[in-house]
């Protein structure tokens, strides 16, 4: 992970992200239920996917990134900021996925969820992505046996919050949220910065903000909601050392409930971002 020093002042941040809180939500405080899902979504999610297959699974999967980066498109383009441009891989059977963050390539059964800022793609007309999501559709099917293909969609938008969570400390000069010290990140013994759980809580509510799009969109049926959190609890990826902490289920629920209720980036960064000095 990159390491920063100097952060933006509250009120360019607070500008930047402030529009979230101005839409329709009434914002539901941390823990409040959440409303209930539509009862005339049509099943499967309203795209009529069906995902017991594997390429079925990634069918569903290329169409909920789609809804994905549509999202935080829209967000971070009323937020005058650029992006995201993050890139994903769907490994399949017989594929393996090369990441800078780990030594060993990812194969379908791979059980490892995760994003890796470092890792970029250019795709044939020459374009070129930064911050890789890869994405194992064997060790998908296993989740989603589990839980539902909707709650596999909200790992990936964990994943995509990694990059949020990026592209925000990159375009608003943020600092990490790692361990701090006396203003500055604490190292460990191989100079490393040290992971904190707010940095996995954040991209839950993240997930959380784009559920809540999500459920507008058609796509969450009854029990999808419950079934997401227990599939991040599941999906606990292992992007950055062999110690990153991701919180306990009670923290996660509450972070995913807190990004879904209030629909707002913002509440997500003033609840997580514990490296910035909020007033
Ligand atoms: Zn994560």
């Amino acid at each position: 992970m990159r390491r920063r020093t100097g952060a933006t002042s509250c009120t360019t941040l607070m500008a930047a992200l402030a529009f979230a809180v101005a839409g329709p939500s009434t914002g539901p405080a941390t823990g409040d239920p959440l409303p209930p899902p539509s009862p005339t979504a049509p099943a499967p999610y309203a795209q009529g996917i069906p995902t017991d297959t594997p390429d079925g699974l990634a069918t569903y999967l290329t169409f909920a990134f789609g809804k994905i980066d549509e999202y935080w498109k829209n967000r971070f383009q009323q937020e005058k900021l650029t992006g995201p441009s993050t890139y994903y891989s769907l490994i399949r059977s017989g594929q393996e996925s090369v990441s800078k963050c780990l030594s060993e390539p990812v194969q379908t059964d791979t059980d490892n969820y995760f994003y890796c800022p470092a890792d970029t793609w250019t795709n044939e007309e020459g374009t070129t992505f930064t911050g890789g999501i890869h994405f194992p559709v064997g060790a998908a099917m296993n989740l989603q046996a589990d839980t539902s293909a909707f709650a596999v969609a909200t790992v990936m938008a964990h994943e995509y919050g990694h990059e949020v969570t990026q592209e925000y400390m990159t375009q608003l000069n943020l600092p990490a949220i790692v361990q701090m010290k006396d203003g500055a990140p604490v190292l460990d013994e191989n100079g490393d910065t040290v992971p904190v759980k707010e940095s996995e809580l954040i991209a839950d509510c993240f997930s959380g903000n784009w559920a809540k799009y999500a459920y507008s969109q058609g796509m969450v049926r009854h029990a999808d909601l419950g079934q997401a959190v227990k599939a991040l609890m599941s999906a606990a990826d292992t992007t950055i050392g062999a110690h990153q902490p991701h919180g306990n289920k009670s923290e996660r629920t509450t972070a995913f409930t807190l990004g879904y209720n209030t629909g707002s980036p913002l509440k997500c960064a003033q609840q997580y971002w514990v490296t910035f000095p909020w007033p």
